[in-house]
């Protein structure tokens, strides 16, 4: 049995995501990140979510040129940064990242946070980019479910994705409910909760049973739980393991077990403070 996770996610209007792909933040220094990336990319990986405010979208760009992958493969991501929101400043952010990227569309772009007063007009924007098939999908990130209904109101197209952060500390049950029944799939960023997690005993037990990291315990548990998971490293040996959890499954008990490790913590910023 391949170890390597290739599942996808199919999205409201029928597109399919990779359900597993490598994020990007804090990948600063250049040759290391189009290195980590090349190697993902090598390695199996078939999504990769950056964000304008990350600068290192043309490092991106180079790694999927170079990985002799061919586009029509790859799932890439970005996101409008916050002092880019409203309607024409969106548009004008889009136009930026994509040619830092060097690519003619995005397979996904996201507003990165909700900013009051301008999210829905930036939502807009990226419904136009939609209609003009810039993009393939349409989703934001860091939303709760009052911003979701706010855009619902002005929206024609509902976004297809809400990136919010989510770990075994932090579940978002409420948020992935709504967020369910309104059609959206739910990525978890900061899904390892940045290392946090790994001494937890509950999940050093269930991975001595499978022969797994904890890390690896971690992605299995997003995926069973129909999340879509980025998680980021750019370490190769680090990259190749958070792909092997293909090869286990978690059973009902352990999944419940991990999931009573919420403490509704956050590791990031609350959105409310935009
Ligand atoms: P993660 O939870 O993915 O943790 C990343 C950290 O864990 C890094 O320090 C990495 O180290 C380490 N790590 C990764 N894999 C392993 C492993 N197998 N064993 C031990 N350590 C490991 O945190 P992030 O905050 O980076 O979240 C992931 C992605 O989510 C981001 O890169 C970004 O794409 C997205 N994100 C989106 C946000 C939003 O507002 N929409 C906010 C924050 C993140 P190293 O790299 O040194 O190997």
């Amino acid at each position: 049995m391949s170890k390597l996770f290739k599942g996808t996610i199919e999205l409201a209007n029928g597109v399919k995501m990779p359900q597993l792909g490598l994020g990007v933040y804090k990948m600063i220094d250049p040759e290391q990140t189009v290195e980590a990336i090349t190697y993902a990319i090598e390695t199996g990986y078939r999504a990769i979510d950056t964000a304008a405010i990350y600068e290192n979208e043309s490092e991106t760009g180079e790694a999927v040129r170079h990985s002799g992958v061919s586009r029509e493969e790859l799932f890439i991501t970005s996101k409008v940064w916050n002092t880019d929101q409203g309607y024409d400043a969106t548009l004008r952010a889009f136009e930026n990242s994509l040619e830092k990227l060097g690519l003619d569309y995005l397979d996904l772009y996201l507003t990165h946070w909700p900013v009051s007063d301008k999210y829905v007009d930036t939502y807009k924007a990226i419904e136009r980019l939609y209609d003009e098939k810039l993009i393939r999908t349409i989703g934001v990130s860091n939303h709760h479910a009052y911003h979701l209904e706010k855009i619902f109101v002005k929206a024609n197209v509902a976004p297809m994705v809400n990136q919010i952060e989510l770990h075994p500390y932090l579940t978002q049950e409420p948020l992935r409910a709504f967020c369910k029944e309104n059609g959206i799939a739910v990525t978890s960023w900061s899904p390892l909760a940045r290392g946090k997690l790994f001494a937890e005993r509950t999940l050093l037990q269930i991975g001595e049973r499978y022969g797994k990291t904890p890390a690896q315990v971690i992605i299995r548990w997003h995926l069973q739980n129909n999340l879509i998971v980025i998680p980021k490293s750019v370490t190769p040996e680090r990259i190749r393991e958070n792909s092997e959890v293909a090869d286990f499954e978690l059973l009902s008990e352990e999944m419940n077990l991990i999931n009573s490790l919420n403490r509704d913590e956050r590791t990031g910023t609350n959105p409310d403070m935009y």
